[in-house]
Parts: C-alpha cells; structure tokens; sequence
C-alpha cells in the first residue's frame, strides 16, 4: 500500500515539475495548450497551476490573443521568483553576484581586498558583500535559495570542506569558517567547476566539452553531457598541473616543476604591463615586439594543451578565464595553429570557442548550483 501511495506523489510531482518546465520554456501559455501538448487531463494542470501560482512561480495577469474566440490567460513564468548569490574569492578581489532563475545576473558587487582569511574583517566583508548584493536585487530571505562559495581550490563532495587549495594560502579550510557572515545555506564549489558549469547551463547544444580557465591560476572542467565530470576524487580536469615543461620549467605553486599553470596562468602576459592584462592585449594589438614574443611563446603551450585536450575528449574546447575573456581577436590564429597539429582534419574552428560569459563565470556558476537544486524541487 505505501509503495502505491509514493509512486502516486512522485507522478504528481513529476507533472507539476514538466508543467513548470514546459512554462519556463514557452515563456507564456494558455492552459488549453499545456492540456494538450503535454496529455495531461484538465484536473491535473489545473490543481498544478493554482500549485504554482501559490509559490509566485507563474504569473497569469497576461493574455494570450485569440483569433475569434475570447482570449485566454497567459501562464508565464516568472523568472525573478527565487535567486541565489554566487561569490568568488579570489587573490585580491571578492565578488558576488545574484543570479535569476533564468541564470542572469540581476547585481553585481566586486571589491578589491587582499585575501586573508585568518583576518575576521576579511570574513566580514564576504559576508558584507552578499548582503549588498541582496539588498541591491531585492531578494527576500524566503526567496534566496542558497549562496555558492567560488574558491581556488578542490573541494569535499558535499561541499563543506576544502581538499587542497595551494593556488592561495587556505589556513581556513572549512566552510563554516569561510562563511561565517553568511546567515544562508551555502556550500564551497571549485572555481573552474563554476566556471566551465556556467557556459554549458544555458548553451546546452556543447554535451561534452572541456573548458580552460586562463587565470591567476590556470584551471579546467570536464563536461560531459552536459554535467561536470570530477572524476574519481574530484580532481578531474585539474589542467593546470598537467606536465608541459618535460625537463625543468618553473616551480609551479603546487611544489612541482612545469606545470601548464606555469607558463598559461594570465601572468605570463600581464606581467610585462603592471598585472594589467587588458593593457597587454592592447600593447600586443598596437604591435609591440615584446608583447608579441611573450604572446607567441604562450600560445605553443596554449596549442599544445587545446591539441591535447581535443584528442583526450574530442568535444569543444572553450578558452575561459581573464585570458579567454579577452582572445576573441586572436581566435583565427590559435586555430590555424591548433589544425596543424590535427592528424584527423576537423578544424578547431568547428570545436574551439572563447567563452560565452566574460563577466564573473565563476560567482555566476556557483550560484547556479542552488538554482539547479531547486528546479530539482519544485
Ligand atoms: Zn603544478
């Protein structure tokens, strides 16, 4: 009897979790149209709808026009009815941003402020900086579904705890600790799992990719079917500690010698004009011989690991971080380049793609994880 009375649940919130889908999608319906196209009986997309009304998910003050007949209520979904913030720490800057249920940024807060996470004022303001932002999107406690911690480093399966993180000075390596000034379900998630999760949560169409992230530090994700891939302990992708220097090479911060994170991390560039990577790009553009010599040597390991990466996983490869914010311009070449090394023919133009979302990947990405988590719920 009682596993008859689950299943009878689970189908009711199955329906109720399609209509709201099938809602989210079209962007606005008429209720005889979700009858249909979904084969559900009259009852049960009505009892589904006043559901969904209740929570504020849909809206139904608009029309749909018939032709002829009376025009019919539009259910719409309605995109802003729950949030979650994402912030990113990284070395000198903490970011946050509120992210709809549609996964666009509706605020946006970035503070400049050395890392350090043994300073309480330090905490403080990561938990000042989500409150900017909530206050700034307007989000009501009941409606802020959750905030993701962006870190630099490898994080426990359940979110709670920092696994390894040498690219920054970790000496507080728990959640708790980290988000003491956030009064909000939170969770710490890799930054480059962000990131890479980030461009394929709304461009579905790339199934299997491997996202690069060029940053301070450089770090990757696999993405199959649309899912990141972490391996067996949730080191998968880790790119940055791939070996690319076979003898000797810079020390790299993980303690060992040429490492890919050595010679692609974005201060091999920037470096050269003061931290300011813009800035190189806009030397290396106006023809700069130094700038191009840096850049040509950047790029045969930038090359070698697209090449290598696309004949590990043959999906698309997307150049993210600050350095793929800014390569657009040089996209031709690095493909020209990476199809010379190609044994099979396709051409990188055809797999290889700068990222999407310039702005905040991986704060956006890791307020995503909450937003997934309740479309898993409703
Ligand atoms: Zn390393």
């Amino acid at each position: 009897m009682s596993t008859e009375k689950i299943s009878a649940n689970e189908i009711k919130t199955k329906n109720r979790r399609m209509i709201y889908n099938y809602i989210r999608k079209c962007d606005s319906v008429s209720k005889q149209d979700i009858v249909v196209d979904m084969q559900l009986s009259l009852p049960t997309v009505t009892a589904n709808l006043d559901f969904l009304k209740k929570q504020n998910l849909i809206d139904t003050s608009g029309k749909i026009k018939n032709t002829g007949g009376r025009n019919a209520t539009a259910f719409t979904y309605v995109k802003n009815a729950r949030m979650s913030i994402g912030v990113d720490i990284t070395a000198k800057h903490i970011t946050a941003v509120a992210v709809n249920l549609s996964g666009d940024i509706v605020s946006m807060e970035r503070r400049r402020i050395e890392f350090n996470l043994e300073d309480d004022a330090y905490l403080q303001e990561i938990g000042a900086v989500v409150e900017c932002v909530k206050k700034d999107a307007g989000i009501a406690d009941e409606n802020l579904l959750g905030v993701g911690i962006s870190v630099q480093s490898l994080i426990s399966d359940d979110g709670e705890r920092i696994t390894y993180g040498m690219a920054l000075n970790f000496a507080r390596t728990e959640r708790e600790e980290i988000a003491r000034y956030i009064p909000y379900r939170n969770r710490l998630i890799h930054d480059s799992y962000a990131a890479g999760y980030r461009e394929t949560w709304t461009n579905k169409e790339f199934e299997n990719a491997f996202y690069i992230s060029l940053s301070n530090s450089v770090g990757g994700s696999v993405i199959i079917e649309d899912a990141i891939y972490e391996g067996n302990t949730h080191k998968g992708g880790e790119i940055g500690h791939m070996a690319v220097v076979p003898r000797g090479g810079d020390l790299c911060y993980c303690g060992k010698r040429g490492c890919f994170d050595t010679v692609c991390k974005a201060g091999r560039l920037a470096d050269y004009t003061d931290g300011n990577l813009e800035e190189f790009f806009r030397v290396l553009d106006a023809g700069d011989e130094t700038a191009k010599e840096l850049w040509d040597t950047y790029l045969d390991y930038l090359v070698m690991a697209i090449h290598n990466v696309r004949m590990l996983f043959d999906g698309r490869v997307i150049l993210g971080g600050y350095v793929g914010a800014l390569v657009g311009k040089y996209m031709e070449d690095i493909c020209r380049r990476v199809d010379e090394k190609n044994p099979f023919g396709d051409r990188a133009k055809d797999y290889l793609v700068e990222c999407s979302y310039k702005v905040e990947a991986s704060a956006a990405g890791a307020a995503l994880f909450f937003i997934d988590e309740f479309f898993d719920s409703v």
